[in-house]
């Protein structure tokens, strides 16, 4: 009962037995009723015919025989009346109710009946006929009382229906025999036409299935135009639809998915119980240590914020943590609040290296003040000396005393002189101004320059040039700046009478000098430090010697602006071998 096969057919089924139930019931009493008023209307046309009114006066009451010849008379009528003496048949009776004539071979009782009785005893004196028949009973009936003289006879016709049954039996028969055909071809029928109506049915309910399944690509055939034909067109659409949508969602998800995965921050979401719902690969990194389904809330932000004040927050708190050495900004808010699949996210921001530029940025302005204030204070004590002894000092500590602010003066140019550099080198100010120049002639002049400083200290001085060395393209005023620092550096901490070499080449695209000495060197805690701004190894040395540990930093400057490397080289032995290495090419514009 529950495909629609069988209910098609059942209510086929249904419908033929009730139409067939409802015609035969009504065709079977129409025929009874047509029998029966048939019946009466042709007995009361006989008894109307004036002919058997004249026929009957020729008996009269005194006949002995009377009833015998009124029944002779009838039996002209016979055929008018349709009586055939077996299913219809003729009786007269007296007024006492007997019989007097009964169809030849009739022995039994008569059957006194309400229309007979009737006749009896109303019908006899006003006239009336015994004429009233149910469409149920079994038989028919009618009793007229004539009048003959004194005496009263009662013609009486019974009638068995046999004749009427035997055909309503037939028309039942009939009507069994049709509703049998009707239901085996309204059962075919059905079958044949539930066919065209299900298969459709079927393919869409496949079709739904596949979807359902994820298969978005198939597409019902569409055959008929009807409504499950636009049913089947209405539901192709949603598909196309939901896999157009499908689509752009797993788009939106995979350029989502990449984001998570490649974004430097990193990113752990939290369910409502705190357990890890995602993370990316830098939120790891950043917490230096494994995020699984396991890892809780508690393990990685407890020390930031509880769990329960993140998703109570109305819109996001903010929180900073340290992991090892590292400083991590937090950003921490909930999501879908309140719902099922809600939680916490935690966006994770390294701030490490913003916090050590805060450091060197307020290490450098302490640094840049110490150094400023040093020569200052030197200068103020002694012009404040030279004041207050007013002339009382003899000329020669006068002379020394001015020499000595003016050197601290000039210190305090050179300083200022330096930091301008630098400040214009971050800023980005300071263009290099690119040129080709001859590489080994600038070694070779600053061989020269350095020459008599070198002298003066009893260095030996000696310079290793590759010869054929291409021109490069920089600034050459820069790079000599660079140059004259490494060198000037070699010179100053190096003890009188060592020795300092200038070496220059080329290695593939590149062109190298290196300067070479046999001097103090630098300890190697030291050695990863010497690029920093003021950073010198021994204060007091480099300060006798007028240094202010801004020169390598702005060296290394200069040459990463050319794209070139600045580095100490591991040697064994006393002293330092500091490198320079530039492209020949010059800075590539990318
Ligand atoms: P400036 O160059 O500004 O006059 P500076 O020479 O002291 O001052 P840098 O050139 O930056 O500063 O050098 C930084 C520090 O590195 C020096 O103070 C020194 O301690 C150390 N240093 C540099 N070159 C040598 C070297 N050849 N031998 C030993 N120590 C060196
Ligand atoms: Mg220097």
């Amino acid at each position: 009962m529950r495909s629609l096969h069988a209910k098609l057919v059942m209510i086929m089924v249904l419908l033929i037995l009730s139409l067939m139930l409802v015609v035969g019931a009504f065709l079977i009493n129409s025929v009874t009723a047509f029998y029966l008023e048939d019946f009466y209307t042709q007995v009361a046309e006989v008894f109307r015919d004036p002919g058997l009114a004249h026929d009957l006066t020729t008996v009269s009451s005194g006949d002995e025989d009377a009833a015998q010849m009124l029944s002779d008379v009838l039996r002209a009528y016979y055929g008018e009346l349709g009586v055939d003496s077996r299913n219809r048949r003729l009786y007269i009776l007296d007024s006492n109710g007997t019989c007097l004539v009964r169809p030849d071979g009739e022995t039994g009782p008569l059957e006194y009946t309400p229309n007979l009785t009737f006749a009896l005893s109303t019908g006899l004196e006003t006239g009336e006929s015994g004429d009233e028949s149910s469409l149920s009973a079994d038989y028919m009936d009618v009793a007229i009382p004539i009048q003959r003289g004194d005496a009263s006879y009662i013609i009486y016709i019974y009638d068995n229906r046999n004749m009427a049954s035997s055909l309503t039996d037939q028309m039942f028969m009939l009507i069994m025999e049709s509703l049998i055909f009707g239901l085996v071809i309204s059962i075919l029928l059905s079958f044949l036409l539930s066919k065209t109506m299900v298969t459709p049915i079927q393919r869409l309910t496949e079709g739904a299935m596949r979807v359902a399944e994820g298969d978005f690509s198939h597409r019902i055939v569409v055959e008929s135009r009807d409504e499950i034909g636009v049913l089947t067109d209405t539901f192709n659409d949603m598909a196309g639809q939901l896999q157009t949508t499908l689509r752009q969602v797993d788009n939106e998800r995979s350029k989502l998915d990449t984001l998570f995965l490649r974004m430097t921050d990193g990113v752990v979401a939290f369910n409502t119980r705190g357990m890890v719902i995602h993370n990316n690969p830098a939120a790891a990194r950043m917490l230096r240590r494994s995020i699984g389904p396991e890892t809780t809330y508690d393990e990685l932000f407890s020390q930031a914020a509880p769990l329960a004040q993140v998703l109570a927050a109305p819109d996001h708190l903010e929180s900073e943590m340290k992991v090892r050495d590292s400083f991590l900004q937090l950003l921490m808010a909930p999501f879908d609040r309140g719902r099922e699949g809600g939680g916490a996210l935690v966006v994770i921001h390294d701030i490490t290296e913003q916090r050590k530029n805060e450091k060197n940025q307020r290490d450098f302005v302490a640094n840049v003040s110490h150094e400023l204030r040093t020569p200052l204070t030197n200068i103020r004590s002694y012009a404040e000396t030279l004041q207050d002894s007013a002339g009382e000092l003899p000329l020669e500590m006068e002379k020394k005393f001015l020499g000595v602010i003016l050197n601290e003066s000039d210190r305090m140019t050179n300083i200022v002189q330096d930091l301008l550099t630098l400040s214009r080198l971050d800023s980005g100010q300071d263009d290099i101004k690119l040129a080709s120049f001859s590489f080994s002639q600038a070694v070779l002049d600053q061989y020269n320059a350095v020459y008599m400083e070198a002298q003066r200290h009893r260095h030996i001085l000696s310079l290793e040039l590759e010869p054929g060395l291409p021109d490069v393209i920089g600034d050459r005023a820069r790079i000599m700046q660079v140059m004259m620092n490494i060198v000037s550096n070699a010179i100053k901490y190096t003890p009188d009478g060592g020795h300092i070499t200038i070496a220059a080449g080329r290695l593939g695209g590149r062109v190298w000098m290196e300067v070479d000495d046999n001097g103090i060197g630098v300890p190697e805690e030291d050695r990863p430090h010497i690029f920093d701004r003021f950073y010198r190894v021994d204060k007091a040395r480099s300060r006798q010697s007028g240094g202010t540990g801004l020169g390598l930093s702005i060296a290394r400057e200069i040459v990463e602006r050319h794209q070139g490397e600045l580095t100490l080289v591991d040697k064994p032995g006393p002293g330092l071998r500091v490198r320079l290495e530039l492209k020949i090419g010059g800075p590539s514009h990318d």
